[in-house]
């Protein structure tokens, strides 16, 4: 048995050094709280929604967030995927009720007039996660209004995915995005997105989660094993296995790279969407543009 390299306890896990429970959490929340020093994450105004799931990761946000914060909500989107999400959510809502966190919930169903799973039974030429992601970013900036910062729980593992994705896909506006403040626009209908689990592995969080027992089920979205994330995820796992530290080294020599990104996109001409006045790069934002597809009534023959 590994004894914690502080004390001697049995170690819970191994990350820079092995760690008891207790010395493990004090490493994983310090690292957060460095990660938010770091890049100026957060001010003492700030008001802060997290954009959570009722996962580990957005739970263990969450829940370091309103311990050394003040002005912390919680945010919702309800895709509509049956078998998971009203689990959940279930979980969440438990948990902010037993933290004292407030919580809304907005749904596709309310908001757009259908849900994710509706969708799929007659549009089977689109991508889940896709539509997913698209209308989640409108509903959470959308439904943030009033904050001052969004909050989300992606973790180094979710960031190094979210590189490769874009370089394979030749998407250098998407990459310029990321890093742990998200956004390279300055318009004030953008609510800026902070990720303060940058710095933390997802093992570390899956730990943390476990550690502090949070009473959330692990579940995992039926639709994330077909996606080109869980492809690259499944890649990238496979390189660090055999190439310990990569996902590191390619976050911090991402971050090198990030402000030529951004000031290359910087000069891109920012609209607003004609049909529901949010920013965007065209004349109509892509959540108007996928729900208009999906609510058009089939043409007469
Ligand atoms: Fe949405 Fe895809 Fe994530 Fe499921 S796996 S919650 S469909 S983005």
């Amino acid at each position: 048995m590994m004894p914690c390299s502080n004390c001697s306890s049995k170690a819970a896990i191994v990350a820079e050094k092995a760690y008891c429970k207790n010395h493990f959490t004090a490493y994983f929340e310090n690292k957060v709280l460095a990660t938010i020093k770091k890049f100026s994450l957060i001010g003492s105004s700030d008001k802060i929604i997290v954009g959570s799931s009722g996962g580990k990761d957005s739970t263990a946000l969450l829940y370091i967030l309103s311990k050394y914060y003040k002005n912390v909500e919680a945010l919702a989107i309800d895709e509509g995927i049956p078998g998971y999400r009203p689990i959940t959510l279930e979980d969440l809502e438990r948990f902010c009720s037993n933290n004292s966190i407030p919580l809304r919930i907005y749904s596709y169903k309310n908001e757009f007039g259908f849900s994710l799973s509706e969708v799929l039974k007659v549009r089977k030429d689109l991508s889940p996660c896709h539509i997913c992601g698209i209308l989640r970013r409108y509903l959470l900036n959308t439904k943030a209004k009033g904050f001052t910062r969004i909050a989300t729980g992606h973790n180094m593992d979710d960031e190094a995915q979210s590189i490769m994705m874009n370089l394979s896909k030749a998407q250098l506006p998407l990459l310029s995005r990321l890093g742990p403040v998200t956004g390279n626009v300055t318009d004030t209908g953008f609510i800026p997105r902070i990720k303060p689990l940058y710095s933390c592995s997802e093992k570390e969080v899956a730990t943390y989660a476990v550690i502090k027992n949070f009473g959330i089920r692990f579940m995992q979205c039926p639709y994330s094993h077909s996606s080109f994330r869980a492809c690259i995820r499944d890649a990238l796992n496979d390189y660090e296995a055999k190439h310990k530290g990569s996902k590191l080294n390619l976050i911090n020599n991402f971050l090198k790279l990030l402000p030529r990104l951004k000031s290359k996109q910087l000069n891109l001409k920012l609209n607003h969407c004609s049909s529901c006045g949010e920013p965007c790069s065209k004349d109509v934002c892509k959540a108007c543009t996928i729900v208009d597809s999906i609510t058009a009534k089939p043409a007469a023959r």
